[in-house]
């Protein structure tokens, strides 16, 4: 019978332990920030982090089928996982930077760097805590099991990472946490989102004999007037707010530019609230277009990628709205852990853009949270900055929150 680890003793030890190997996590976050890790190009970082995992002492450290980076510790009956995607957004040509992307320089208590935000600090604290765990106490001694996965290609196929670790690898966790930015809250949803596409079409004819074409631009425009319109009058659903729909894309097709176009497109971005699903939002298109009557179709896209792996994957462009409820044990043990490591009540919140979560919470069902230190939005921005006490904050929260978790649930 293995013994189980006090909660207490926790606290005073690692947290300790981990004050004392600040410098060692700064230096951790500043190298996995140098290591370039666009989408679809993950191949160092993720070799960079099995390694890690395995000098920390893991138990367990492999890549997956997809190119995830996998890592275990402990064979407890409850199954934790802690999720950061290690892919980040490109860095334009146009950004202006204050301090170079890929240096992670550090200045005055913060560190600077594509991914210093979105969202590598989760990475390094996971890595911090897996250490400081494992030159604790025995992985028998562990009331769970812990699974700190680096995941891919994120940025592109939002869930299809966890996705793919879930349904394909067959690592089925109880509960998750995700490192994507929350500046030291506990965050319990976000809204979710669909890509759409509407097609009109008409007949082409020649522009100097344009009464004998059917216009599919001019098909298609009443529908743009009524979607723009549509945004306008979307409920708001709190905690998560209003949904969206934007018109991203127009695109057309005539024999020339001296023809009438027969067929015209537009792609939209739509964000989900509560009660807001891919049924409910391809109806009220449906509706509009049934309304203005001109022939139109509507169709979900169906995404296609490639990960740094070669490995191949599609999902359809929908991605479902989620939200834990407040009292659920895992929204609770969280608001715990940060109450600890704070000292002072965390926020519960939701995140406006996307995450891993469409997955876990969203498809499967998993209650998810979330924790990381960094402003949401600074991500995808060239002023991406972390406070690097709220890195070793939030690696206390790492370390401790397993246990808080366990003991909440033996309770
Ligand atoms: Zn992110």
């Amino acid at each position: 019978m293995s013994r189980i680890v006090k909660k207490e003793k926790i606290v005073a030890d690692s947290f300790a332990l981990l004050e004392k190997r600040q410098n060692q996590l700064n230096l951790l976050l500043q190298q996995l920030i140098q290591i370039r890790s666009y989408s679809g190009e993950e191949k160092q970082i993720v070799k960079f982090i099995v390694n890690k995992m395995n000098e920390f002492g893991f138990d367990q450290a492999f890549i997956d089928g997809l190119g995830n980076a996998v890592g275990r510790i402990g064979a407890g009956p409850m199954k934790i996982l802690f999720d950061a995607h290690i892919d980040t957004v490109k860095v334009t040509e146009d950004e202006k930077w204050e301090h170079p992307p890929f240096e992670g320089k550090i200045v005055h208590g913060k560190i600077y760097g594509r991914g210093a935000v979105d969202e590598k600090p989760a990475m390094a604290g996971f890595l911090m805590a897996g250490q400081i765990l494992k030159s604790m106490m025995n992985s028998n001694e562990l009331p769970f099991t812990l699974y700190v996965v680096g995941s891919v290609i994120e940025e592109d196929a939002d869930g299809y990472p966890l996705f793919h670790l879930i349904q394909n690898e067959n690592i089925k966790p109880d509960y998750v946490l995700l490192g994507e930015p929350t500046d030291l809250q506990v965050y319990r949803g976000q809204r979710g989102r669909m890509e759409i596409k509407i097609t009109t079409t008409g007949k082409s004819a020649h522009g100097a004999h344009n009464q004998q074409g059917v216009n599919a631009v001019y098909k298609m425009t009443p529908i743009i007037s009524a979607i723009e319109q549509l945004d306008k009058n979307l409920p708001i659903v709190e905690p998560l707010g209003k949904g969206s729909i934007t018109v991203s894309q127009v695109v057309t097709r005539a024999p020339s530019l001296c023809s009438v176009p027969d067929f015209c497109e537009i792609h939209l971005d739509r964000r989900l609230t509560l009660g807001e699903t891919r049924e409910s939002a391809l109806l009220q298109l449906q509706n509009l277009v049934e309304k203005l009557e001109v022939g139109a179709s509507i169709s979900i896209p169906v995404f296609e990628g490639k990960s740094w792996k070669g490995t191949e994957f599609q999902q359809e462009a929908y991605y479902p709205t989620w939200l834990l409820d407040e009292n659920d044990i895992l929204t609770r043990a969280g608001m715990k852990t940060a109450l600890t490591v704070l000292d002072a009540a965390a926020r519960l919140g939701s995140w406006a853009f996307s995450t891993n979560g469409v997955a876990t919470a969203g498809h499967f069902g998993i209650p998810t949270i979330g924790f990381a230190p960094g402003k949401e939005e600074l991500s995808h921005s060239s002023r991406e900055e972390l406070n690097l006490a709220d890195l070793l904050t939030a690696t206390k929260f790492y370390t401790l929150f397993p246990f808080v978790l366990s003991e909440s649930i033996r309770s």
